[in-house]
């Protein structure tokens, strides 16, 4: 384990923004990550954990602690009947992950196809996408305390995932360091598609996945299909298209009650608005799409604020423009006022911005 001084943070995240980390550490293993934890812990220096830094803002001023990145690699597979067992360090890339799967016929994370960041941040906000989430799928999570310094593990029911929340994104936020991530896969089955625009997508192309050529699994169909409507929205990294330098979704979409749901419709309709606000059920309540609040408020596909904006293909992600944290927080905070100004609603910030209470107005 080596700790390293001053090291530049923005290249580390996929928004490109921020200052330096004091001292810097990479964790190949459960011991080195005892090692860090324990030289921190003598100097009373702070922690950050950084997976992939796709959900992560640094600010501009740096983390004046200890940055521990996550890099234990390694998965291992155990048949289960019909299911397989797989098992993947925390450090390994999410998309990897899903694409060795489905290259062996395993479904299940195949719609989540795409995504950036490690494994070992899927479980902490239920990663989900076009009508998959993990919480379907995570068998157990294994994880470092980090007061204790000891191996714990996590079934599926003590995660208490829900929508994008988890009990390591809620109340046991900074608690723990996931180190390994096993999920439960059925072999060689015909995924059940949950999202109206894959199935409509599917239909038009004219796909049949009970019909494929031998050797292609129904869940490859259903990635390249994934993978083209996220490069439609840049919601894939790359590194030619600016639109991507972001943390995918900015805002949750709001769970409302039905009285809330109610009283935005009110708002609505007083102000003129055409059209019936969009609403989904969400047990007894109602989620309501973010990015129609955010487009009915005044910022549009290609919005541009400063050194920040609003990616020309997808209305819920913030771009970084040549500016800096402080650009693209600031947007957030206006769009934020904004909802809650014409709508009564608050939205909820997905990313983890580390430092924010260094980032004026
Ligand atoms: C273009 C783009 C598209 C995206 N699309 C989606 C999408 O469709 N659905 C979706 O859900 N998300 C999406 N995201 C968000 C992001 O990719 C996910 O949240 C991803 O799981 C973050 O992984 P990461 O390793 O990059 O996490 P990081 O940004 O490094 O960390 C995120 C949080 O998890 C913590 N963390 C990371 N690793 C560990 C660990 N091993 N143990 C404990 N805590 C840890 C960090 O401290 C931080 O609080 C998208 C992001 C981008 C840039």
């Amino acid at each position: 384990m080596e700790i390293e001084e001053d090291i530049a943070l923005a290249p580390l995240t996929t928004m490109k923004v921020g200052g330096t980390a004091r001292f810097f550490c990479g964790c190949a293993s459960e011991e080195e990550i005892g090692e860090a934890l324990e030289w921190a812990g003598g100097r009373g220096v702070r922690v950050h954990v950084l997976g992939g830094g796709s959900n992560t803002i640094f600010a501009d001023a740096g983390f004046d602690g200890l940055v521990l990145k996550v890099g234990i690699g390694g998965v291992e597979r155990q048949q289960m009947g019909e299911e397989t067992l797989v098992t993947a360090g925390a450090g390994e890339d999410w998309d990897a992950l899903v694409l060795s799967c489905i290259e062996s016929d395993l479904s299940g994370i195949e719609c989540l196809s795409g995504i950036p960041g490690s494994v070992g941040a899927s479980p902490i906000q239920n990663v989900g996408a076009y009508g998959q989430e993990v919480r379907q799928t995570v068998a157990l999570v294994r994880a470092f305390d980090r007061r204790t310094l000891l191996q714990v593990e996590f079934t599926r029911e003590e995660c208490d995932f829900a929508y994008r929340q988890s009990r390591f994104k809620g109340r046991d936020r900074d608690h723990f360091i996931i180190t390994q991530v096993q999920f439960r896969l059925p072999r060689q089955v015909i995924p059940e598609l949950r999202y109206a625009e894959l199935q409509r997508n599917l239909d038009e192309a004219g796909v049949d996945l009970s019909r494929l050529e031998p050797g292609r699994p129904a869940s490859s169909a259903i990635r390249d299909l994934v993978l083209g409507l996220r490069r439609r929205k840049s919601m894939v990294l790359d590194p030619t298209d600016p639109n991507s330098r972001s943390v995918g979704s900015f805002f949750l979409n709001p769970v409302l009650s039905p009285a809330e749901v109610e009283q935005l419709r009110d708002r609505w309709r007083q102000a003129g608005g055409e059209g019936e606000v969009p609403s989904y059920p969400e047990r007894d309540r109602a989620r309501v799409p973010a990015a129609w609040l955010v487009e009915r408020a005044g910022f549009h596909k290609g919005f541009r604020r400063g050194g920040a904006g609003i990616s020309v293909n997808h209305a819920l992600a913030i771009i970084s423009c040549g500016g800096g944290a402080k650009d693209v927080i600031s947007l957030g905070r206006k769009i934020e006022e904004t909802v809650e100004r014409k709508f009564g609603v608050r939205l909820e910030r997905e990313p983890v911005v580390v430092g924010e209470e260094r980032i004026g107005r």
